[in-house]
């Protein structure tokens, strides 16, 4: 990983997507802080097109589509992306769009109960996270949002259930989250840029900035991915590696993305 100010002008220009994770990339401790939402306003109002890719639930990305200052949301891991369109008519309320990954099945499918049953079985003091009841398609366990907090070893264990039992699952810096079906952040990433930007697959005009290992997908594929200085806690984790790295954590991480793409794009 090369610190930000490694990332030349002319690559920050070219930059027209900015996707982020949700969950220590915007937010510090829990909460999302002043200077990444001002970052997020800042990019919008530059014309870049801003777009959250998320664990968390369809219900949490209602909110985000309709009252953030974004393009679209990517929610339950890449099983949906909400979006507002401007609605006909000078006074018209914008429409709220929703795509459902066609690869996604609902989050009642035995296999998840069964995966729920053997963790809580396996893997004491692992729950289900407080948000499950916001969730469509994943189930999403508990291991460091709320206390106790569980070592990293026990969520790799219920990530190792989840796959003996034939589901996807990924670790993020506060759940587990599991489904069925093939898809994940990167992929349902890719469809929401083509099909609602008309994006050509020109990897360089993406920056994606996360935090933990379900961002590996989005760290491996786009050159210009930035991670926050959190990253370097899962390091022994992870395969792949963001190309660039801020110095500061959480939201704060972020904001010092978004300055360094925006001043570097005013520079060239
Ligand atoms: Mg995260």
């Amino acid at each position: 990983m090369n610190p930000l100010a490694k990332m030349s002008a002319a690559q920050a220009s070219g930059i027209r997507f900015v996707l982020m994770d949700i969950d220590d990339t915007l937010t510090t401790n829990g909460k999302l802080p002043a200077p990444a939402y001002t970052a997020l306003w800042n990019l919008h109002d530059a014309g870049l097109k801003v777009i959250p890719v998320t664990g968390r639930p369809a219900g949490w990305c209602d909110l985000i589509a309709r009252q953030w200052p974004v393009d679209g949301v990517i929610g339950e891991n890449g099983a949906l992306a909400f979006w507002e369109e401007p609605g006909s008519g000078g006074m018209a309320r914008p429409a709220l769009r929703q795509e459902f990954n066609p690869a996604a099945l609902r989050n009642d499918h035995p296999a998840l109960t069964r995966i729920k049953e053997r963790a809580f079985a396996e893997t004491p003091g692992i729950r289900p996270a407080k948000d499950q009841f916001a969730r469509m398609f994943d189930i999403a366990l508990d291991f460091a949002e709320e206390e106790p907090v569980l070592p990293l070893e026990t969520a790799e264990q219920v990530r190792a259930i989840a796959r003996a039992e034939g589901a996807q699952a990924k670790i993020s810096s506060i759940h587990v989250n599991i489904w069925m079906g093939i898809y994940d952040k990167l992929s349902m990433s890719e469809r929401f840029l083509k099909k609602r930007f008309g994006w050509a697959g020109d990897l360089c005009q993406v920056m994606f900035a996360g935090d933990s290992p379900n961002d590996e997908p989005m760290f491996a594929r786009f050159p210009l991915a930035c991670g926050v200085a959190n990253v370097n806690r899962y390091c022994p984790y992870m395969k792949t590696f963001p190309a660039f790295a801020a110095s500061k954590e959480g939201g704060e991480g972020f904001a010092e993305i978004a300055e360094t793409i925006l001043r570097k794009r005013g520079a060239n």
